[in-house]
């Protein structure tokens, strides 16, 4: 395919890994990104500090040959520990094995690595640079530089937009061509705190987990980083009984943590202060379609499908984004018939994955506090062990696979049915009517293709 020249908005993961891929194919690559380069200049922690990153982003960055660089970083999480409210454990392993693990990673350092990588594939960086405006008609592009009110504009022959959930090329294409969005945001926000090492440099909790104080309608998780910390995620609605809004001061903040994660609260640096100054974040899920305007743009990562944070699949499914497009690249001569291929193949994932990260926020704040949720899981492992490739637990599909979402989503509620109907009249494992289990099973699954 010929082009003068490939141009994206935002050097954040997606934007990173893209130009690497397209770089490599010899494609001349700009890359304006709004903020400083985060290499060279401290930038205020933004979304998440760190991320769980699993099978899918590991294959996009294997593909690029940069998981070598990134994989001292990451600290492995084979399973979660659920924290009650009493301070007891229970640690729940993600699958039977060791291949049902997921990492924990510092946002900063893997976009960074990205940023070398994209560097030094031969993308042509530019920071500090916003994008503010877009004209299709005549393609060109408005950049305005903050620092000094710098403004300029720009032609552009084809132009990428991987500028996150707040895409200002999203937002272009909404106003101009009339594209199709819904901006869902979920009546929960999210406040980080952090959990410092010990004195002795040493994980204050057990260090390779996913912890998790599921709470009903509200809870605090906490990943592990490589320097002995974790970082702490409180999920909370923004209103109600006990949320943002009625957490206003010293004493109430003191008394909830105090009541709901009193094993944790020694822990943090300083709890009371992070809550009640950090930022608020919101979260929520993107909808839109189409995702390209004829072949002078595309959006893809958040800025096409932002999800909420609960499955971890986020920066997964915009790595996911970036191979899709890698590999049509061989199959189509032009940018349009390309776009137009790359979102029939995405759409129906990014919805699978949005809804499916949607549901696990209840499994997470909530379900895994029932017992019945654990014999369903004991279940679900039982049938994977006797019908390996067939039936996968739709959260191993989603986490330790390359299932396609949207496949993981219909073989995951046919197995619900079947878990449902096995669970409903036991309460221990050993008395689930395997002869049944056996032949639903055979019944309603094929063996699962694992591609994406
Ligand atoms: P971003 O990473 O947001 O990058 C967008 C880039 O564009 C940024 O660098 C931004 O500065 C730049 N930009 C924005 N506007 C402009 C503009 N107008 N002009 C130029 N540049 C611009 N995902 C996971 O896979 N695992 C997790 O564990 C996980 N945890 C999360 C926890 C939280 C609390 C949140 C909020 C998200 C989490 N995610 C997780 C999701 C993940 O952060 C995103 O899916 C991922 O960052 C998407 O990458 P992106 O490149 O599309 O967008």
């Amino acid at each position: 395919m010929k082009v003068k020249e490939i141009t994206l908005i935002g050097g954040g993961l997606a934007g990173c890994l893209l130009a690497v891929f397209l770089a490599r194919r010899r494609f001349p690559v700009r890359v304006f990104e709004r903020l400083p380069d985060m290499r060279k200049h401290r930038i205020p922690a933004g979304r998440s500090i760190n991320l769980s990153l699993s099978v899918r982003g590991i294959h996009a960055l294997k593909a690029v040959g940069l998981y070598g660089e990134i994989e001292r970083h990451l600290v492995a999480m084979p399973g979660r520990m659920i924290h009650d409210r009493e301070g007891n454990l229970l640690y729940q392993p993600y699958g039977r094995d060791e291949s049902a693990v997921h990492y924990s990673v510092e946002r900063a350092v893997l976009n960074k690595i990205l940023l070398d990588g994209a560097e030094a594939a031969g993308a042509q960086l530019f920071f500090g640079e916003k994008c503010e405006e877009l004209d299709f008609k005549d393609r060109l592009l408005q950049l305005h530089r903050e620092a000094d009110g710098h403004r300029r504009t720009v032609p552009f022959e084809t132009v990428i937009g991987t500028d996150g959930a707040g895409s200002a090329v999203r937002r272009v294409m909404i106003v101009q061509k009339g594209i199709d969005c819904r901006d869902e945001h979920l009546p929960h926000g999210y406040k980080e705190l952090a959990i410092p090492p010990r004195p002795d440099g040493s994980f204050a909790l057990e260090k390779n987990a996913l912890h998790i104080w599921p709470r009903g309608d509200f809870m605090l998780i906490a990943l592990p980083n490589r320097d002995g910390s974790f970082t702490a995620t409180l999920f909370l609605p923004h209103s109600g009984p006990e949320s943002f809004r009625t957490l206003a001061d010293e004493p109430a903040v003191l008394g909830f943590f105090e009541t709901e994660f009193a094993d944790a609260l020694p822990l943090m640096a300083d709890p009371v202060h992070d809550f009640l100054n950090h930022p608020t974040g919101v979260l929520g899920t993107i909808r839109c379609f189409p995702w390209h305007v004829a072949d002078k743009a595309l959006i893809l990562g958040d800025a096409a499908h932002a999800v909420v944070p609960f499955h971890g699949q986020g920066m997964n499914c915009a790595f996911e984004d970036c191979v899709v497009l890698d590999r049509l690249l061989d199959e189509h001569e032009d940018f349009e018939s390309l776009y137009l291929d790359f979102e029939a193949r995405r759409k129906p994932n990014a919805e699978a994955i949005a809804d499916m990260a949607l549901e696990n926020y209840v499994e997470m704040r909530d379900s895994v506090r029932d017992p019945k949720f654990h014999l369903r899981k004991h279940i679900e492992w039982l049938l994977e062990e006797r019908h390996p490739g067939r039936f996968i637990p739709r959260y191993a599909m989603v986490m330790f696979h390359r299932i396609p979402y949207a496949v993981a989503k219909t073989r995951g509620d046919i197995q619900a049915g079947i878990i449902e109907r096995l669970s409903k009249p036991i309460n221990r494992v050993d008395d689930a009517d395997l002869a049944l289990a056996d032949r639903l099973v055979a019944e309603r699954l094929q063996p699962a293709a694992s591609m994406t």
